[in-house]
Formats: C-alpha cells, sequence, structure tokens
C-alpha cells in the first residue's frame, strides 16, 4: 500500500481485528455482486468504499425511475442505461483505486460456474428464486461462500452459505428448488427503501468478514428483519442430508 492507500483504509486499519494484514486481504480480494438494484447498490459501494481490490457487478437491466427510490448506486442521469454500468461508474467515483468490471447480462448456469470459479465471495443481490438457485448450485459446485439477501415490502432476510465448513447448510436446503414459490418481486410489491439499504449493507459487512477471517459469519444462521416493528429474529438452520445441491459434496 502507498501512502495515499494508508490514509484512505486507516480507519480500518486501526482496527486490531483488521490492520494492514485485512485491508491487503481486502485489496487482494475478488467480490461477486449478482444484481446492481436495491441490495447491490449498497453492497458494491460499500465493498468499494472498503477497498475490495476487484468487484465484478452482474445485471442485465437498465436504470428505470422507479429504481431510484431506493437503488442509490443510480442517479436520475443514468435512467436508461444499463444497472451494471451505472454502479460501476459510481463505485469508481467512490474508489478510483480498485478495478470494477460491469457485465450487463443475463447469466446462464455455465456463466455463473465460469463467473464463481473467479471469485473469493459471491454476493446475491437478486430478486427472484430461479437465479437465487443458479448462484446456490454455482457456489456450492465451486467451494465459494454466497452471502444471500433479500427484501420485500417491510421484511428482509440475510445468510451466509459457506460450503468451506462442510457442515453448513446451503441455500437450497432451506428453500427447496422444487418448493412452489410465490415468486413476489419489488416491481410489483413495493419494497421500504431503506431496508435494501440495511440488508445491502450487512452483506457488504458479511463479505468483507469473510475476506478477512474475521469474526464469525451468519453460515448456519438466518438473521430476519420486521422492518415495520424494526424487529430481528436470528434462528439457526441446519444442514439438510438430502439436499439435492450439497449433499452429496
Ligand atoms: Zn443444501
Amino acid at each position: 500500500m502507498d501512502d495515499s492507500q494508508l490514509l484512505r483504509y486507516s480507519r480500518h486499519i486501526l482496527l486490531d481485528e483488521i490492520g494492514i494484514e485485512g485491508q491487503q486481504a481486502l485489496l487482494d480480494a475478488h467480490a461477486l455482486v449478482i444484481g446492481a438494484g436495491g441490495l447491490g447498490s449498497p453492497a458494491a459501494m460499500y465493498l468499494a468504499s472498503a477497498g475490495v481490490g476487484h468487484i465484478t457487478l452482474v445485471d442485465n437491466d437498465t436504470v428505470d425511475l422507479t429504481n431510484l427510490q431506493r437503488q442509490i448506486a443510480h442517479t436520475t442521469q443514468r435512467v436508461g442505461q444499463p444497472k451494471a454500468e451505472s454502479a460501476r461508474l459510481t463505485l469508481q467515483q467512490i474508489n478510483p483505486g480498485i478495478t470494477v468490471t460491469a457485465l450487463n447480462e443475463r447469466v446462464d448456469d455455465a456463466r455463473l460456474a465460469q463467473l464463481v470459479a473467479q471469485a473469493d465471495v459471491v454476493l446475491d443481490c437478486t430478486d427472484n428464486f430461479a437465479t437465487r438457485h443458479a448462484v446456490n448450485r454455482a457456489c456450492v459446485a465451486a467451494g465459494k461462500p454466497l452471502v444471500s439477501g433479500a427484501v420485500i415490502r417491510f421484511d428482509g432476510q440475510i445468510s451466509v452459505f459457506d460450503p468451506r465448513s462442510g457442515a453448513q447448510p446451503c441455500y437450497s436446503c432451506l428453500f427447496p428448488q422444487d418448493q412452489k414459490f410465490e415468486d413476489v418481486a419489488c416491481s410489483t410489491m413495493g419494497v421500504f427503501a431503506p431496508l435494501v439499504g440495511v440488508v445491502g449493507a450487512m452483506q457488504a459487512a458479511e463479505a468483507l468478514k469473510l475476506l478477512m477471517g474475521v469474526g464469525a459469519s451468519l453460515a448456519g444462521r438466518l438473521l430476519m428483519l420486521d422492518g415495520l416493528h424494526m424487529e430481528w429474529t436470528s434462528i439457526g438452520v441446519a444442514r439438510n442430508g438430502a439436499c439435492p445441491v450439497c449433499a452429496a459434496k
């Protein structure tokens, strides 16, 4: 790190749990953020400000006026532009010293496998179950930790699925792929703006901790937020021995 980096990251370096070593681990890391919307905006902005050296943003959508109420990486001037590129501009303005790759594409299983293999941590910031399951399958297959967040209306949830432990559940253990979920997207159901900030920032916090190997992650726990009454609930979640995604691993 040069003098400017030492200054930029000084409030991290001052923390005993982080120090120069932890900050260097962040600078050397590659985070994959899937979705540059409500969760992906704050998550990626904190990863960028905190100095994650390479961030890859994936989103195939464009910025819409209805996104701006909560998707804080985007601006009124960028309505109509690809979200991944719009978010990249925001991240590079916050921190020009990192590499940000913007992928304006819809990712299938094969592409996800490729992208996940290159990342040290994966953040699921999408809003549909099909993509969530595809991301989970790729992370289990590649043995990469997955930080998963979701928000709808006034409710949020967050967990970490870490296949490296061998004992923790994967996303599919909790939410089986064959289960019929009502796939309710923010686009139709509404979402209270700051909740995506709360959950997205927590996804960044968990991702940074995983990259530095500090503290204890949310693996094996699901945190649920009732934003209307501002109550958090933490429940332990176990591995499903018959899970078709992770049981054979
Ligand atoms: Zn599983």
